[in-house]
């Protein structure tokens, strides 16, 4: 037996983006339902733990680099709302690699953008970050001055309660096992059966499971990704008072390597990989990834010298890929009052703040006023729907 009330929007999944979603359509006003299927705070999905780098520098996709300009407004909103500081601004150094041309991109966009950066030749970089080694002819490096970190888990909890604080429900602890379709849509928990003009699906890593059952094919691939922190030889070195957030594009094979410098933890910095081993979301740690810790151990002596040559602390969290790495934000295209905010392979959660208003727009009749064609459902699976 349903609840009697219809919510304007029910929203399945309270990560980062579904809960940022709940956020936003409460405020527009909307009665609004958030489930979680875990109790929280959880560490089973991928917007956990103590750090996620936020950057304006996005290569040659300067659509994202557009919406963070909207997206740092919103998070130094979340920071005054919650009283809590969530973001550390460090910048971005994006280290050059032989052969890839990402520098360049990157330069061009911020520039275009009104970003604060700052170029460095192979000689200047190696002179301000003498903590690091790399071989000249790198092309030097790249700082995104408005870069930062942001603190994950603290971030998340903050949303949340702003949420709660303006009247919006969340129950967590609760699965959603089954939507059925139709004018007002029926959503059916493990605890109880809701009802609601909308539902926003922002089940992160369960997504394909979810939408393979509401028969749409995604292309999309979950995958472990060990984040692995390193010590200080000398503590310091790699303060986040000196050092920044750094990334290198092609660091391992094909694969960026990104870093945080020490705070989330004293002493440790954290150097993780941009890629992992293949996995479902319900069997996280029975996968062999023990060949990342490995490569990662390379690139650190090589690299990072100042650490100890091995992961002191290591951790796991999902990443839920598409082939080309955009999110999905659409629409079901059989039910148009089912909205899909999916795959945001490992680049989401600075973005979640306008990710959020725009699927809360979608999911009450109002239109984004982003560019939206990079995020169809349809790039992949036209010819198969
Ligand atoms: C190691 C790592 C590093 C990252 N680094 C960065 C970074 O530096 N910068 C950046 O911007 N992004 C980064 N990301 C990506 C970012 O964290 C994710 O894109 C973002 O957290 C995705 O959020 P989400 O809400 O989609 O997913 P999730 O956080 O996984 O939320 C989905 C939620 O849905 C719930 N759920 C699923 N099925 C159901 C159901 N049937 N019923 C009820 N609830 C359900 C799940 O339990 C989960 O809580 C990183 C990710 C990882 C893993």
């Amino acid at each position: 037996m349903a609840e009697g009330i219809v919510y304007d929007v029910i929203v399945v999944g309270a990560g980062i983006v579904g809960s940022y979603t709940a956020y936003h359509a409460r405020k527009a006003g909307k009665t609004t339902l958030l489930l979680e299927q875990f109790p929280l705070p959880h560490n089973r999905g991928s917007s956990h733990g103590q750090s996620r780098t936020i950057r304006s520098a996005y290569g040659a996709q300067e659509y994202y680099t557009k919406m963070m300009n909207k997206a740092f407004r919103m998070w130094k909103e979340l920071e005054e709302q919650s009283n809590k500081k969530l973001l550390r601004q460090t910048g971005l150094l994006c280290i050059g690699q032989k052969g890839v041309n990402y520098l360049d991109e990157t330069a061009k966009c911020l520039q275009k953008n009104k970003t604060p950066f700052r170029r460095l030749d192979d000689e200047n970089f190696q002179a301000t970050y003498p903590m690091l080694s790399f071989s000249p002819g790198i092309g030097g490096a790249v700082v995104d001055c408005s870069a930062g970190f942001l603190l994950a888990g603290r971030a998340l909890t903050a949303i949340q309660n702003q949420y709660r604080k303006i009247g919006g429900l969340l129950k967590d602890g609760e699965k959603m096992v089954e939507i059925i379709p139709g004018e007002v849509i029926r959503v059916r928990t493990d605890v109880g059966l809701y009802q609601a003009k909308t539902i926003v699906l922002c089940v992160g890593p369960w997504a394909k499971k979810v939408l393979t059952k509401l028969g749409v094919a995604v292309p999309l691939q979950t995958q472990k990704i060990k984040v692995c922190y390193w010590k200080e030889k000398i503590p310091g070195t790699f303060s986040s008072r000196q050092f920044p957030v750094f990334s290198q594009v092609n660091a391992i094979g094909p694969y960026l390597v990104y870093g945080v410098p020490c705070e989330e933890y004293p002493d440790l910095v954290k150097v993780c990989l941009h890629y992992g081993p293949a996995v479902d979301p319900d069997y996280r740690d029975t996968v062999d990834d023990n060949w990342v810790k490995e490569a990662l151990q390379k690139y650190v002596i090589e690299h990072l010298p100042g650490l100890e040559p091995y992961p002191v602390i290591t951790e796991s969290c999902i990443y839920t890929n598409t082939p080309d790495e955009d999110f999905i934000l659409d629409r079901h295209p059989s039910w148009g009052n089912i909205v899909i905010g999916a795959g945001f392979s490992g680049h989401g959660f600075k973005l979640a703040p306008v990710v959020g208003e725009i699927l809360s727009k979608m999911a009450t009749g109002l239109i984004p006023e982003e560019d939206m064609s990079y995020f169809k459902l349809n790039r992949f699976t036209k010819s198969r729907l």
